[in-house]
């Protein structure tokens, strides 16, 4: 399929289709899974042609290889990128575009509230590398400018971010680093290409933890950044190859290109049905206040409608009772079930306090803007009754 012809098509025409022909091979509807470690040079001088990059062709699974380079074609086009590099994890990704990008004495701007291991990585493994990492509300734009420093390297953000849903208004960041030649990097994970495209609205980089809704099962882990194609490259051949090698497997590309299949009809359905959940929850008599950017009620309803095609699968909550109350609840779900992680079929709910943020302090928890008494939901693909019955039932028990 050519580029021009692919890059009129649809969303979800493209999630299906994009950079496989199938007549080309065997004529197999779905694509090969190549699973090869290495490959193999007719000659020597061949080899060394491949070697010096003056010969197309692999070498080597830990630089690339057939199954995993149809995925980033794919998560290149329907990101709106130049180009796509997959990894074993969505942390592996962070670290590998991180690592190379920076050096010591460099400085990055963060948002206040990330992902927990996001958190710990900037903290425990940057920190250590000699790279200064300085936290800003970005939900303020003007804090930026007076912020950035002639070391400031970076600005690390996701919107909505995990697990508050507080929102960073994109276009706006970007062009603040832009006319400082810094670099925007951007967690998508929560949205998707399908809700926010965040290459389109002036950022450099996005980053995903595949793991989630781009794969969509919770069967595997996968990573993914996109970005400048000659940027990439360099991340291929120093951040993956020789500083991480957090390579993603052919197999697990192979599920991630299923999942993608049906990503839109997938995002649809999460954000209806936690649309509909998001406004049961704030009209409960037991419920302090929901985060959602679909309810108007939010903070940054405005900025969500601009920014995101559809508010997606996720939900943040609290209770007025607090946080006793909200164990109780948690403990009294019977559907939804206890878990970490997100995006999948199922519907799951979990603590940030006590599990993905348990790496921040108590004091940063309260700085970042984490609640104790936060519950996220990551809404699944059931019956929205059924989701509906077993939050009511276990709200009437905290
Ligand atoms: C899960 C997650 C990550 C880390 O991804 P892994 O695939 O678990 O390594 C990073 N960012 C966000 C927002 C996440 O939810």
């Amino acid at each position: 399929m050519s580029e021009s012809k692919s890059s009129k098509q649809g969303f979800s025409t493209r999630a299906i289709h994009h950079a496989y022909d199938a007549y080309a091979g065997y004529g197999s509807l779905n694509p090969p899974v190549y699973m090869s470690s290495t490959y193999t040079f007719p000659t020597i001088a061949d080899g060394a042609a491949r070697f010096a990059g003056e010969q197309a062709g692999y070498v080597y699974s830990r630089v690339g290889n057939p199954t995993t380079v149809l995925l980033e074609e794919r998560l290149a086009n329907l990101e709106g990128g130049e180009a796509a590099l997959v990894t074993a994890s969505g942390q592996g990704a962070t670290t590998s575009l991180l690592w190379t990008l920076l050096q010591p004495g460099d400085e990055i701007i963060a948002d206040k509230t990330l992902y927990g291991c996001t958190y710990a990585y900037f903290h425990k493994g940057l920190e250590k590398f000699g790279v200064k990492v300085r936290h800003a509300d970005l939900t303020d734009t003007a804090v930026i400018e007076q912020m950035i420093s002639p070391a400031t390297r970076m600005i690390f953000f996701e919107s909505p971010a995990n697990p508050n849903m507080r929102l960073v208004d994109i276009a706006a960041v970007s062009a603040i680093a832009r006319k400082h030649n810094i670099w925007t990097v951007i967690d998508n994970t929560y949205c998707t290409p399908y809700l926010q495209r965040p290459i389109e609205l002036g950022a450099d980089f996005v980053i995903h933890s595949a793991t989630k809704y781009l794969g969509g099962h919770g069967d595997l882990l996968a990573g993914a950044i996109v970005g400048p194609k000659a940027i990439l490259d360099e991340v291929r051949g120093v951040g993956i190859k020789d500083l991480t090698g957090a390579v993603l497997s052919s197999q697990d590309a192979f599920l991630v290109l299923r999942g993608l299949k049906t990503l839109s009809l997938r995002m649809q359905r999460h954000s209806a049905s936690a649309q509909t959940l998001a406004e049961s929850l704030e009209a409960h008599p037991k419920v302090a206040v929901v985060h959602y950017p679909g309810l108007k009620s939010f903070r940054q309803y405005k900025l969500a409608q601009r920014q995101m095609a559809l508010p997606g699968g996720m939900i943040a909550f609290e209770l007025k009772a607090g946080m006793d109350a909200g164990i109780r609840f948690m403990d009294q779900l019977k559907l939804f079930t206890r878990a970490v992680s997100l995006g999948d079929a199922e519907s799951l709910a979990q603590h940030p306090a006590s599990m993905t943020h348990a790496v921040y302090s108590p004091e940063e928890r309260a700085a970042h803007g984490i609640s104790d008494g936060l519950i996220r939901l990551s809404v699944g693909l059931e019956d929205v009754e059924d989701l509906l019955g077993d939050l009511d039932q276990a709200l009437m028990s905290a």
